[in-house]
């Protein structure tokens, strides 16, 4: 590059940034100076009680997990310096991945090191062009991008709505194998997709179904298995993604799982798995803790839920206007832009830590912030929470009541 040509580049870079900036769209870090949990420490030192983390269960920062990881450790060593199919598989990824196809009840499961990468590398290897992927219009950009790397056919459906689905499964007909592909919990509207009607669409239609249970995984359903086990649809669901960054452990980790034709394939030929290194044995180690600690008590589920419904009865007393639904994602609806940050901006004076969100990210007009309630929280941080929302409000005249 020429001298002109690398500062056209950087100047570039700087205009959009500086663009960002004006539209209010620049994301800031946050840093935080302790652990994860339902109260953290800001870096002045202020503590926040924190309503904005996928921590659902409350296990990120807990002492258990961190010793379990440190076992592991211990006995693993801190990495394999390896894929898995060269030096990198070790007993504790083995253990992981028949734990994690019991508790989901699949056959088998293949292990990455984020759910970003076992979507990207999950269709691929198992779709081609005379294949058609029918994907939900609000899916995770990890979805959209690993079937952008597949080259079967790409239909959409407008977001949760089964009448558009069989519009799409029926323009797909001609094609070889279908497979529908949905978010089993979307994270910005707390939305369960309809499982148990994809599911007989799909039976009607001869499709398979896939979800990516990054926000249910370990709380969604009865014992927590997700949102197949929420509809009743355990052994109708062909393929699942997760997360193990959210709220089984929150550390970082993802998986496929399925029938062991499909994990054996994508063994073979999923190019996240193939070309990246292997879940470090910290990881795998407290993923099957937290996993053995799940599977034998619903008690952190149990608790998730209750906080969830007394956050959501509460905030609506209060006079404020949520999206109605059961997942422990709460969007409060401000509408409008502005209002929202400067909500959100108050909220943290008040000490509470939660995100706002505006277009682009949702709708025109449909801004709000976002609460999601953990396992962790307690009954005094909850209502000290709603006693800012009041407060916070009634300064910004946004109470019904
Ligand atoms: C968070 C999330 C992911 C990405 O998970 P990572 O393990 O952090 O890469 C994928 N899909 C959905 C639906 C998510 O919410």
């Amino acid at each position: 590059m020429t001298n002109q040509a690398k500062s056209t580049f950087y100047s570039g870079l700087q205009s959009t940034l500086d663009q960002l900036r004006e539209q209010g769209l620049f994301k800031p870090e946050r840093v935080i100076s302790s652990r994860q949990g339902s109260e953290v420490m800001s870096e002045d030192g202020r503590m926040l009680i924190n309503m904005c983390a996928n921590n659902y269960l409350g296990l990120s920062g807990q002492e258990w997990v961190a010793q379990a990881a440190i076992a592991a450790t211990e006995k693993y060593g801190y990495g394999m310096s390896s894929v898995r199919f060269i030096c990198g598989t070790q007993t504790v990824h083995k253990q992981l991945e028949q734990a994690l196809s019991t508790f989901l009840g699949t056959e088998d499961t293949i292990l990455y090191a984020a759910a970003f990468d076992a979507n990207g590398g999950v269709f691929e290897p198992l779709f081609d062009e005379n294949d058609a992927i029918i994907s939900d219009a609000l899916n995770h950009a990890s979805i959209i991008d690993g079937i952008r790397l597949c080259k079967a056919a790409r239909f959409r459906y407008a977001h949760n709505d089964m009448a558009d689905l069989e519009k799409q499964l029926q323009a797909a007909a001609d094609k070889r194998h279908k497979v529908i592909v949905t978010d089993g919990a979307f994270s910005m509207d707390g939305t369960i997709a309809q499982l148990d009607k994809i599911c007989d669409l799909a039976d009607k239609y001869g499709a398979l179904v896939m979800i990516d249970e990054s926000h249910a995984s370990g709380f969604m359903g009865k014992t927590g298995r997700g949102t197949h086990e929420h509809f009743n649809v355990m052994d109708r669901v062909d393929i699942i993604t997760g997360t193990l960054g959210k709220a089984l452990g929150g550390a970082m980790g993802g998986f496929t799982s399925g029938r062991k034709e499909v994990i054996e394939m994508l063994r073979q030929k999923s190019r996240p798995y193939l070309f990246s290194n292997t879940l470090a044995p910290a990881i795998a180690g407290a993923s099957l803790a937290v996993l053995e600690r799940l599977s034998s008590s619903t008690e952190l589920r149990d608790r998730l839920h209750e906080n969830t419904a007394y956050f959501r009865q509460e905030i609506e007393r209060l006079g404020f206007t949520i999206k109605p639904g059961t997942h422990p994602v709460v969007p409060v609806m401000l509408f409008d832009a502005p209002v929202a940050q400067k909500f959100a901006a108050r909220m943290y004076e008040l000490g509470v830590l939660l995100s706002g969100f505006f277009y682009p990210v949702v709708p025109m007009g449909q801004a709000r912030v976002r609460v999601q309630l953990s396992a962790a929280h307690t009954r005094a941080q909850l209502d000290t929470v709603l006693k800012a929302f009041e407060q916070a409000g009634r300064e910004l005249g946004l109470l019904k009541n």
